[in-house]
């Protein structure tokens, strides 16, 4: 859609408009249309440009933060049906997500957490003992005592997994503006005013889904958080011969790291590069990308032999508490939230789409949102 044709009118063009159109912005637009809402999606650049788009794929309900573990679940079994739910290919493989096991200490604090799962009903997480992450892991350093193990989760195309979801989202009915910044937004009589250099776009409702973003329009509504920018960094080696099958990670520092089909091992998982949200660009910090590789060499000895080709970061942010801000506002009737998804917002994006979605349409949703208020950081 261009120029003057998407000028928007003077009463509400919506029930709903997101603002963002990252994974998370997508979902929700598509599941509220599913529930008959009309929706118009704002976004400053193109679908997928950010985050949303360059991340490492990971399809991951391992380690989770606990206020997460109920959404992450949803979300895995919305993923199981997303390319037929999406008519897509979506690059979605069912594999193991293993955390290696370093130390006793780090062994230790994994059974705790098993236990505590347990006890909030959830049996996805498992230890494997050195025999069983073997069996995994054949390649893996002696060293490694175990592994804490999700052994259904996966790994996803993420581009073609949003255009996908962007697509359905279009299909069933929702206006996708794209390179039209939301600058501003106020309410009247019930009414939100979203201004672009477009013109203004109204609704009912409103969902900020700014990703690293987001924080610009909450704290211009008087919402603001610590969100920090921060630049995921992502390696891509020479081809090695086949030696894993699953999406490895470490308790004990930074790491994830997966080896393609055609022999490439892509490798990143928390070492972080330089985000600009200004200029919308990251860099690659080096001597950073060395501990990331160094890591894991340490933990798969055959990564000695193979060079890297290619890396690659991506604008996105962090709270600190690392969970995101997710639900109503606390001060303006008819404004939602959902950004700062803190470097692992991906495979959230169906099952926190569709809550996002449940509860702007319906005033309420059945999971807890309480450790994602938006407030919680002025407490
Ligand atoms: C390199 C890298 C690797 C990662 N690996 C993983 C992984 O393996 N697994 C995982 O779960 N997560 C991973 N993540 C994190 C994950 O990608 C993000 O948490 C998730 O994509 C966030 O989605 P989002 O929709 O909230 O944000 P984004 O994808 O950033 O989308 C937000 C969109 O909002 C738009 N926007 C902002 N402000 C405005 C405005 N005012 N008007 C209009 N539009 C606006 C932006 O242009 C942007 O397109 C990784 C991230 C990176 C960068």
């Amino acid at each position: 859609m261009t120029g003057a044709a998407r000028a928007a009118g003077t009463t509400p063009s919506a029930d709903l408009i997101v603002i963002g159109g990252g994974i998370h912005g997508c979902a929700t637009a598509m599941y509220a249309a599913l529930r008959g809402l009309s929706v118009t999606l704002l976004e400053k650049e193109t679908v997928a440009r950010h985050a949303s788009g360059v991340n490492a794929g990971g399809v991951r309900r391992l380690g989770r933060h606990y206020a997460e573990v109920a959404i992450s679940q949803r979300s895995m079994e919305i993923w199981y049906g997303l390319e037929d739910f999406l008519a897509a290919d979506c690059g979605f493989n069912v594999a193991p997500q293993i955390r290696v096991i370093e130390t006793e200490a780090e062994l230790e604090d994994a059974r705790r957490r098993v236990r505590d799962l347990n006890e909030m009903g959830f049996d996805h997480e498992v230890i494997l003992d050195q025999k069983q992450l073997r069996e995994h892991l054949p390649a893996v350093s002696d060293h490694v005592i175990g592994g804490l193990a999700c052994l259904e989760d996966g790994f996803a195309q993420p581009f073609h997994t949003t255009f996908a979801i962007a697509r359905k989202a279009k299909a069933e009915g929702v206006r996708i503006v794209e390179t039209c910044r939301a600058t501003g937004l106020s309410q009247s009589e019930g009414v939100w005013s979203v201004e672009t250099a477009e013109g203004t776009f109204r609704a009912a409702k409103v969902l900020i889904a700014g990703g690293a973003w987001g924080n610009d329009l909450s704290s211009s509504l008087g919402e603001p958080v610590p969100l920090k920018d921060c630049a995921p960094m992502m390696i891509v080696t020479s081809r090695l011969p086949h030696f894993c099958d699953a999406v490895v990670s470490a308790i004990g520092r930074p790491l994830s790291f997966k080896q393609m089909p055609n022999g490439t091992v892509v490798i990143g998982g928390g070492r972080l590069g330089r985000a600009d949200r200004t200029t919308n660009l990251s860099e690659i910090l080096f001597d950073e990308l060395h501990l990331t590789a160094e890591t894991a060499s340490d933990i798969f000895p055959i990564m000695r032999e193979a060079s890297i080709v290619r890396t690659w970061s991506g604008v996105e942010s962090i709270l600190p508490d690392a969970i995101p801000v997710m639900g109503p506002s606390a001060r303006h009737e008819g404004l939602f939230y959902s950004f700062g998804y803190s470097t692992h917002g991906f495979q959230l994006g169906p099952g926190c789409g569709e809550v996002m979605a449940e509860l702007i349409a319906t005033g309420s949703t059945g999971y807890s949102l309480d450790a994602f208020a938006v407030n919680r950081f002025a407490a």
